[in-house]
């Protein structure tokens, strides 16, 4: 396939917005490759936010930052992603080059542990606040599992609303797919 799918799609992205020396969040850390994946992009001098919930998603990162020597640029909170502001150093206060949220639940792990719509709009709005110019916001929206539908139906209408003065806002999916398959929802400020 030429076109990029859904993750290579969110990580051309990421790789746009998010620089060496820079600051980016990885709100739902998983299994940890998006923060290996930020934490290589920003360098030794940069830093990642890396959060999630969850104790086993927590350990999975800190086991992978540690195999790949990446530990020093990322903090690493067991905390939801919705607290972000009471987290971020001052001297990174608008100043963030992007974001990922996977949405969802973990793969291999207890499905009822699910991001929730407030949640998840309570972290962007602080994200779309301290994000600088240019510096993006990437959704993938899980939505094949009941609560991530109720997600998707939240969610959209909230980034359908950002003023257009203020950022671009773009979805990007394959219409014709099977098994209600991800897609992205992207936020960049201008
Ligand atoms: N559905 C994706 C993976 C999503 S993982 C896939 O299939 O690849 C989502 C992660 O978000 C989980 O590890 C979960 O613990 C975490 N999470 C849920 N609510 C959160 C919150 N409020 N803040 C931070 N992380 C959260």
């Amino acid at each position: 396939m030429k076109l990029a799918g859904i993750l290579p799609f969110a990580r051309d992205i990421l790789q746009k917005s998010v620089t060496t020396n820079g600051i980016a969040i990885d709100a739902t850390a998983g299994n940890g490759h998006d923060t290996e994946f930020l934490a290589k992009l920003v360098g030794d001098n940069g830093t990642v936010y890396s959060f999630d919930i969850q104790d086993q998603a927590i350990n999975a990162t800190r086991d992978r930052l540690e195999i790949t020597n990446l530990e020093k640029q990322v903090h690493l909170i067991q905390d939801g992603h919705e607290k972000l502001e009471t987290y971020l150093s001052p001297t990174h206060h608008n100043n963030i080059n992007g974001a990922i949220f996977n949405l969802g639940y973990l793969p291999g792990s207890d499905k009822s542990i699910v991001t929730t719509p407030s949640t998840t709009i309570e972290a962007i709005q602080q994200l779309s606040k301290h994000l600088k110019k240019g510096g993006i916001i990437v959704l993938v929206v899980y939505h094949g599992h009941e609560e991530g539908k109720v997600e998707k139906d939240m969610l959209l209408p909230f980034v359908e609303s950002l003023p257009q003065t203020d950022f671009h806002v773009l979805e990007y999916r394959f219409i014709n797919q099977k098994n209600t398959p991800p897609f992205i929802i992207a936020i960049e400020k201008k």
